[in-house]
């Protein structure tokens, strides 16, 4: 999972790049880029958070009106320099390009990018695929007369032979700005505007926070499969592409999203709320009557207040967070993630102890966070802990770009919920169930396959062992 942005329009863009990936950070804190486009590409990438990669002497270097930014998770595959985006061709003319997701045709894509189009991708990174089919579908056009229409339909292209989820903003070098999506919409893409005393700025951002935080007027989300053009930083066009059902990412709501973006006109904090209320159902259907909701912060938060405004009991901060330790859930080696949760949770004694509380979180990945989570609730003298995850057990892995570790990992996979609650040291467990996620959001189509193993693209059993040899080897 990473965040994306692109603008463009009649000034310039860097300003711009530089604060939407910051309020993008919570999506990727692995590695951070830009490129803006003016006469030449002009590229800056770096390891690490996006101030410790940009420097004020990037906001005279990075010249143009046009850019792309992007911060990386990594999912897969080793985090160096050399796997950060944009990535940049001259092939068939300049192209830079980032995106969010993940290809999941991956191997048969990159044979076909050799014997189809003649093109050998100097990396394993899963943005080739997607920017050589591109290149290789533009070859086709007739370059000196290229039209917004040949841009557009090279991309259409590109969506019919690469499967998997991916949200895509290119910069095509004198033309214009591209963005599409994949056929089912997995990942999320915005567009904005902004009127500015030199005309319009167009943005395209994985989440509303960018625009809210750079006051711009959020437009819309992209449709599945839609392709948008904005040539000269005036003029946008917008072809269908190729669609098929929606089955946007649940888990956006979950935990990745922040939780004052909106996604397809949903607060997601909105959401959050509603499941912590489900679950207050299950927790009064088992007979508890508990003193107080803690939250794990920060992504429990509002699933805890949502339990809490249900229950009619006070929802207190119990647990302190650092803010300067990574995500647990997206570190990627196991000794890593174990010794991020010591260091980055502290409980505060007076609110937990001797009280019977509910600790909600987001979600239950291997079970090793929240076994930590409670043997500190019990250090601080809890009285009885009751576990309340926000997401279904997660008994899946994601193909789709969230590291969702390997099966034999995923504590659901391979235990009851009676057998997590023993493991994790809980007094009692809850879960919402993939239904309650049908009632929560009724009439929306989403994706849910970490949850119920149904995934909207083929192959996915194969796509599922490959990711898991590639995990294991990395992890070993
Ligand atoms: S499998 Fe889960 S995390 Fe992956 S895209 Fe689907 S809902 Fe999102």
């Amino acid at each position: 999972m990473c965040g994306i942005v692109g603008f463009t329009g009649k000034r310039k863009v860097i300003a711009d790049l530089i604060l939407g990936l910051t309020a993008l950070q919570h999506r990727g804190q692995d590695a951070a880029g830009i490129v803006t486009f003016k006469d030449t590409f002009r590229i800056k990438k770096g390891l690490g958070l996006v101030n410790d990669v940009f420097k004020e002497k990037h906001l005279s270097r990075l010249k143009g009106k046009i850019g792309i930014g992007h911060v990386r998770y990594t999912t897969h595959g080793t985090n160096d320099v050399g796997n950060a985006q944009p990535i940049v061709t001259n092939y068939p003319f300049g192209i830079a390009m980032v995106h969010n997701g993940n290809v999941t045709n991956f191997v048969e894509m990159n044979k076909a990018l050799y014997h189809d189009y003649h093109v050998l991708p100097a990396s394993t990174n899963d943005l080739e695929i997607i920017l050589y089919t591109f290149a290789a579908e533009l070859e086709k056009k007739d370059l000196a007369h290229i039209t917004p229409q040949d841009i557009m339909a090279a991309a259409r292209a590109t969506q019919e032979r690469v499967e998997g989820a991916y949200s895509v903003i290119a910069v095509i070098a004198n033309h214009g700005l591209l963005a599409f999506t994949d056929p089912h919409g997995i990942r999320p893409l915005i567009l904005g505007r902004k009127a500015t005393d030199k005309g319009w700025v167009f943005g395209l951002a994985s989440e509303t926070v960018v625009f809210d935080h750079l006051g711009y007027e959020v437009m819309r989300d992209l449709q599945p499969g839609e392709i948008l053009y904005i040539e000269n930083g005036e003029d946008i066009y917008r072809m269908d592409g190729y669609r098929a059902e929606q089955k946007f990412c649940v888990f956006e709501y979950i935990y990745f999203a922040r939780e004052d973006t909106q996604l397809h006109d949903t607060l997601v904090a909105g959401k959050r709320v509603r499941m912590g209320m489900q679950l207050a159902k299950k927790i009064q259907a088992a007979g508890l009557e508990p003193d107080i909701v803690i939250d794990v912060p920060t992504s429990g938060y509002f699933a805890a207040s949502g339990l809490a405004e249900a229950l009619g009991i006070p929802h207190h901060r119990g647990l302190v967070k650092s803010n300067y330790i990574g995500r647990s859930f997206i570190s990627p080696k196991q000794s890593e993630r174990e010794a991020i949760v010591k260091r980055k949770l502290n409980p505060i004694k007076n609110t937990i102890k001797g009280k019977k509380l509910v600790v909600v979180d987001d979600s239950i990945v291997r079970g090793t966070t929240s076994k930590r989570i409670v043997a500190l609730l019990r250090e601080a003298g809890a009285e009885e802990i009751y576990f309340a995850s926000a997401a279904p057990p997660i008994t899946h892995p994601c193909i789709y770009g969230i590291d969702m570790s390997v099966r034999t990992e995923l504590i659901a996979a391979n235990k009851s919920i009676e057998e997590i609650r023993a493991y994790i040291g809980a007094d009692a467990l809850f879960y919402n169930a993939p239904e309650d996620f049908a009632h929560i959001f009724d009439g929306f189509s989403y994706c849910d396959a970490c949850f119920t193993g149904d995934y909207p693209t083929e192959q996915a059993e194969a796509v599922v062992e490959e990711i898991e040899k590639e995990r294991l080897r990395f992890e070993r």
